[in-house]
């Protein structure tokens, strides 16, 4: 593994380090509180408890000058990022207010390299002077990426930003993601609720349910040897073509129970099919089965 980038403690004790160059994938079902680590990172939410590490320092200890001297160097790519772009501002203004606002690049050359970044995230200097809404949803996501990758950032945490777009434009994001990463040396931490598009981008992946973290290792481990049952029934419910792979499909009992009134014990155990007495009383602790491989489940 590379050099440790960041380092997240934040919601119910979930601990994510990540590495530079790496993409970690954070997936679970709307409500689980994936979103909530991504924001805690950025310091767009505060935390209760724990600790937030960029780069060796620790970001709630910051002061407000310091933390934005640091933004620069992380950031959030949304779902939607025609929400968030002023319609009447052009595309291309609007990505070099960034750049001014941190003072990162002079007045004279910002057309020159907001053009730049345009163009690597497969736009062209023609975009420039457009404004939103005369984009696609998939030019608009491109859009999104570009301005994050204006301000030249190390770690970009993206929450759920293809699962607006039709599956065939997925694909063409999720490259271009890879094809930056490799170019830029980009580290990521992608956030979503499907699982065919980590699998397609991810080193490692955390999976979450409820607010706490339920498993977490390589790709290989999750996609290859799952142990959580909440892993196993996401998994079952994605074609994926693992052909060597037999999956038995597992279907969860009810909806998703509300995170702020948790069931006691394992929070699964109100779906789980496995579940047994002492899962709705006992939490059971999030442990290393195998190294880089952890889960929290009593039967495993
Ligand atoms: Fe299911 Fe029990 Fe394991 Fe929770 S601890 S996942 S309820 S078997
Ligand atoms: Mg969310």
């Amino acid at each position: 593994m590379g050099r440790t980038i960041g380092y997240v403690k934040a919601v119910d004790d979930i601990n994510i380090t990540l590495y530079q160059g790496e993409t970690f994938g954070l997936v679970g079902e709307s409500g689980s509180g994936k979103s909530t680590v991504g924001r805690t990172i950025l310091r767009l939410h505060d935390k209760t408890a724990g600790e937030i590490r960029f780069q060796g320092k620790d970001l709630y200890a910051l002061s407000p000058q310091e933390l934005r001297q640091l933004r620069p160097k992380m950031q959030l790519i949304f779902q939607d990022p025609y929400s968030s772009l002023n319609p009447r501002i052009r595309v291309g203004d609007a990505i070099g207010e960034a750049l001014l606002d941190h003072k990162l690049v002079p007045k004279d050359k910002i057309r020159e390299v907001v053009t730049e970044v345009l163009t690597s995230c497969g736009l062209s200097a023609y975009h420039y002077d457009r404004f939103p809404h005369e984009f696609s949803g998939g030019q608009r996501q491109r859009i999104g990426i570009a301005r994050a990758l204006a301000l030249n950032p190390e770690l970009i945490i993206a929450d759920e930003p293809v699962s607006a777009l039709d599956v065939s434009i997925q694909a063409q994001i999720i490259n271009l993601f890879k094809k930056l990463q490799v170019s830029r040396g980009l580290t990521y931490l992608f956030i979503s609720h499907d699982l065919s598009v980590v699998e397609h981008l991810c080193d490692r992946i955390g999976v979450m349910y409820l607010g706490s973290m339920v498993e977490m290792g390589t790709r290989d481990d999750l996609f290859l040897r799952p142990l959580h049952p909440y892993t196993k029934a996401l998994l079952s419910a994605v074609p994926i073509p693992i052909p060597k792979l037999k999956r038995e499909r597992i279907v969860l009992k009810g909806d998703i129970p509300s995170p702020m009134n948790p069931p006691s014990g394992c929070k699964f155990h109100t779906r789980c099919p496995f579940a047994v007495e002492r899962c709705s009383s006992e939490i059971p602790l999030f442990r290393e089965i195998e190294q880089g491989h952890h889960v929290a489940c009593h039967l495993v």
